[in-house]
């Protein structure tokens, strides 16, 4: 509605530009804005927005996940964390407006990543949400019920330049992740990465032939011994890895071993988290 209204009174300002000539004179200022906004180079940027742990004091965290990605042909709000409350406030404090997510991308269908899905539809169902067809039906129903576009995909799919999903992986829970392609290398965006971080990583590889940058999200490696988290970690290494965030469901083990492993290449996330690249 918000939206709607704006482009009638954009419509309507332009459309009276045509009176008086100094108005219309006023207007290519804009143009100029967008042409200068166009020579920038472009840089995408990973905002976390909700997660389980902090790194920003006054925002709020609890079990599950959420971040932005900006800089892309769309803005892509990658799941949406368990409260829909709790993650409209963060995007509030973090200065992002929900009206300006052009897509909504869902990697898993469990609560601590769907629950807020319905609160933001509520703030902007000019969205795309992009789904996996294994979801459950009443999701997907409650997407279109709120007007937004549902976009249920199966394998592997494109969602805007730059960024594609790695379709259906795993068998007894069904996600997918992000990857986005930067000049390093791959971003890989995982949720909870049921389906085996290793062998997400490994479906990647070998589908794009590139190396992956950074591996961020939940890694579910909570109950896992010192020794097979090591054996993980080393694997990581071996597949070229460079940079790791691991979060989340990722446990707190898994963050200190990761630590030590990869050092300096290790990226802390947390709520209020940004990390961009080329
Ligand atoms: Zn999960
Ligand atoms: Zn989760």
């Amino acid at each position: 509605m918000w939206w709607s209204f704006n482009k009638i009174l954009v419509a309507t300002t332009s459309g009276l530009s045509g009176f008086g000539e100094k108005i219309k004179a006023e207007q290519p200022a804009l143009s100029l804005k967008e042409r200068k906004e166009a020579e920038k180079p472009v840089e995408v940027k990973i905002t976390v927005i909700y997660d389980n742990y902090s790194l920003v004091e006054g925002l709020e965290t609890e079990w599950g996940f959420s971040c932005l990605i900006e800089g892309l042909e769309k803005t892509i709000l990658f799941d949406t964390g368990g409260r829909g409350d709790l993650l409209l406030e963060n995007m509030k404090k973090l200065n992002i407006n929900p009206r300006e997510i052009d897509i909504v991308f869902i990697s898993h269908d469990h609560w601590d990543h769907t629950g807020g899905l319905l609160s933001f539809l509520q703030e902007n169902p000019q969205v795309e949400v992009w789904l996996l067809d294994s979801f459950s039906p009443n999701l997907k129903n409650e997407v279109t019920r709120s007007g937004a576009i549902l976009r249920e995909i199966k394998g592997p799919s494109p969602v805007c330049s730059g960024a594609y999903s790695t379709g259906t992986l795993g068998d007894a829970i069904k996600e997918q992740s992000l990857v986005i392609e930067s000049k390093e290398g791959l971003v890989l965006v995982t949720g909870c990465a049921h389906p085996g971080v290793l062998d997400i990583i490994r479906s990647v590889k070998s589908s794009s032939n590139q190396d992956i940058y950074l591996v961020m999200g939940g890694f579910h490696l909570l109950d896992l011994s010192p020794e097979e988290l090591q054996e993980i970690a080393d694997r990581f290494k071996e597949s070229g890895v460079k940079k790791v965030g691991p979060s989340h469901c990722s446990g707190d083990l898994t963050r200190e071993l990761f630590a030590q492993e990869y050092k300096q290449d290790l990226v802390e996330v947390g709520v209020g988290k940004t990390i961009s690249f080329p």
